[in-house]
């Protein structure tokens, strides 16, 4: 089968491998859709921690599928069924998980990040994420697209519970790249009074127009600190997000928000610099929450599949190219010049 591969290390590679062999326990899915993700395109540039030094993977965590074939001691799955998988699978012991949260469980395991991931035609489900209930039936009104973009999705639904939104609150969402957008749609979703958008590339702040971002800003063109002053008499945004890596964004959100503001910082730094230079008595005299969110739960993935049933969100807005996974080289190398919003891959088409 064709699969999109990386070396701990090394390069990109798109190479015929065998289809997996299943144990008992396990099951096969035939990948319909598999989409590129930020934490692709980063495992590229600097490898991931939890690889060795030339292990090699199948990348991709954000896909759907057909149950192709079960272990017979797999219960409650049946081979044809359409499904989306969550990526992450915890140890099942620690506090996270208990809690259940395995995408915060210090052990966790991901598809596509230390395993075979769905950059490929099939992709081998283990035991612990069948038995921690990361194999999610689609219902028949959600496409095979949409449940790919469940993942992203699902670590937004994390993302916006963090920033306590109430009624009629301002918020600042700092990138409209994907992760910015999906906050955006949430955030109108949750009874926001206004959301402004900004970022750097005029295309994505027209989609977060379309999108119904009430003000966008561009940064080199209009200063955004007397604009949100402006825009919310002088108070600042009640919930920024900052879903881009960039140290000044952060520094800078902590000068926006309005007294008993939250900020998420949802896009991490990177790890070789991962500190920023604040004014902390501002959080101390205007009781500011400063938190952030990485990954989502199994029950925001199942959350973000009901929002779909519901067609309370339209992700395929986010969708900018499509390719066969036969054109995956291609395909990476859109999603790597940063000019794309989600691109997503077909195995079989
Ligand atoms: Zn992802
Ligand atoms: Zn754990």
């Amino acid at each position: 089968m064709i699969a999109v591969t990386y070396a701990q290390g090394g390069k990109l590679h798109l190479e015929d491998i065998p289809v997996p062999k299943i144990q008992e326990d396990e099951m096969l899915v035939r990948v319909q859709v598999t989409s590129i993700c930020g934490t692709d395109l980063r495992i590229i540039k600097h490898g991931h921690n939890k690889l060795q030094t030339g292990q090699k993977i199948v990348l991709g965590h954000e896909f759907s599928g057909i149950i192709d074939a079960i272990g017979k001691r797999v219960r409650n799955y049946q081979v044809g069924q359409r499904v989306a998988v969550a990526p992450n699978i915890g140890c099942g012991h620690c506090d996270q998980c208990l809690e259940g949260r395995a995408n915060m469980c210090p052990d966790y395991s991901a598809f596509g990040i230390n395993f075979d991931g769905a950059h490929a035609e099939f992709v081998k489900v283990p035991a612990s994420a069948i038995s921690q209930g990361n194999v999610m039936p689609l219902a028949d009104g959600v496409s095979f697209e949409e449940a790919a973009l469940n993942e992203p999705l699902s670590c937004v639904i994390n993302g916006i519970a963090a920033c306590r939104i109430n009624l009629g609150d301002t918020v600042l969402i700092f990138g409209a790249g994907p992760i910015g957008l999906l906050h955006l749609i949430l955030a109108k979703l949750r009874g926001v009074g206004i959301v402004i958008v900004t970022d750097l590339i005029n295309s994505k702040l027209d989609m977060a127009k379309r999108l119904g971002a009430d003000h966008v800003i561009d940064p080199q063109t209009c200063d955004i600190k007397e604009t949100v002053l402006n825009l919310t008499q002088g108070k600042g945004a009640n919930v920024i997000v900052t879903a881009c890596p960039v140290h000044s964004v952060q520094e800078q959100s902590i000068e926006l928000v309005a007294p008993f503001g939250r900020i998420c910082l949802f896009g991490g730094l990177p790890h070789e610099r991962p500190k920023i230079s604040i004014n902390s008595n501002l959080i101390h005299y205007r009781n500011l929450i400063v938190t952030g969110v990485t990954g989502g739960s199994n029950y925001d993935y199942r959350t973000g599949l009901k929002l779909l049933a519901l067609k309370k969100v339209d992700l395929m807005k986010v969708v900018s190219a499509s390719y066969p996974l036969s054109e995956g080289y291609d395909a990476f190398q859109a999603a790597l010049s940063g000019n794309e919003m989600k691109v997503i891959m077909n195995p079989h088409g």
